[in-house]
């Protein structure tokens, strides 16, 4: 099996001293799908932002694709770490689309700027990813005139475009309406099904207990418990992982 991300006891603080992630370890198989759950404050988005380089870490070992972004908490050098970007994809909350830009240029953009296609080639792969994402008929549009569903079908269509080895989503149906969030989660289990590598930070528990190859529960910057999706959604062991899933019963 190829190891498309691991992390090996990593830790983070922040300017005020607070340590946020207290030494997390885990692996991501290529073709794996691991969920990533837990109440809010826990430092899931710190850790998918660690793995993005949207923050560093203080201490431990990241690899990506089998290259090491940092070690020990030393980082790679520049090259090393922008190549090690390009791997990997983030999904937001938010959808983090620009407003001034059409749909189509949203997906073109990046492309652009970060991979160096040209206008044309940009193009075609963005409005082949917009129509696999049933937006044929919006990219002229603007987000603002797209429901939340559509746009974040923009954001997951703009982070394909760039052919991550591994997309990571954070939260990406909490920003919609229940309705909405169904046609988010058919698509991610759409790219499940095609063997995309994915970690899913979620609080859809059916969804994760469905789709996953493995759930980890994070609780105050640790990993309380991780495993075989339905053993721990079903069956977990810790009274913290009990009472974080009884508020979600109704699934
Ligand atoms: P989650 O995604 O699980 O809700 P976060 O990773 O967003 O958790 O946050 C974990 C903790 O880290 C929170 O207490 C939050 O206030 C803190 N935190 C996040 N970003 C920063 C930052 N830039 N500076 C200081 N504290 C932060
Ligand atoms: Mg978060």
């Amino acid at each position: 099996m190829e190891e498309i991300i691991k992390v090996e006891n990593i830790r983070k603080t922040f300017n005020d001293n607070v340590e946020i992630l207290k030494g997390i370890s885990f692996s991501v198989e290529k073709g794996e799908v691991l969920s990533i759950i837990g109440p809010s404050g826990s430092g899931k988005s710190t850790m998918l932002r660690c793995i993005s380089q949207l923050e560093t870490v203080s201490d431990g070992t990241i690899s990506i694709c089998g290259k090491t972004l940092v070690k020990n908490g030393i980082y790679a050098d520049k090259k090393d770490r922008h190549d090690i970007i390009l791997k990997s994809g983030l999904v937001f909350q938010n959808f983090n689309l620009f407003p001034h830009y059409s749909v189509l240029k949203n997906v073109v953009d990046p492309q652009v700027q970060v991979l160096k296609k040209t206008k044309e080639d940009a193009e075609e792969t963005a409005i082949e990813l917009l129509k696999r994402m049933g937006l044929g008929e919006k990219i002229k549009n603007y987000p603002c005139e797209l429901s939340g569903g559509q746009q974040q079908r923009v954001s997951i269509a703009r982070a394909l475009a760039l052919k991550p080895e591994v997309l990571l989503f954070d939260e990406p149906t909490s920003a919609l309406d229940p309705e909405l969030t169904g046609e988010i989660l058919a698509v991610i289990k759409e790219l499940a099904a095609e063997k995309m590598t994915m970690v899913v930070v979620t609080h859809e528990m059916a969804f994760a207990r469905d789709i996953s190859s493995k759930i980890i529960f994070m609780d105050g910057g640790v990993i309380v418990e991780q495993g075989d999706p339905v053993e721990i959604i079903n069956h977990p062991k810790t009274e913290r992982m009990q009472a974080f899933l009884s508020r979600f019963a109704s699934n």
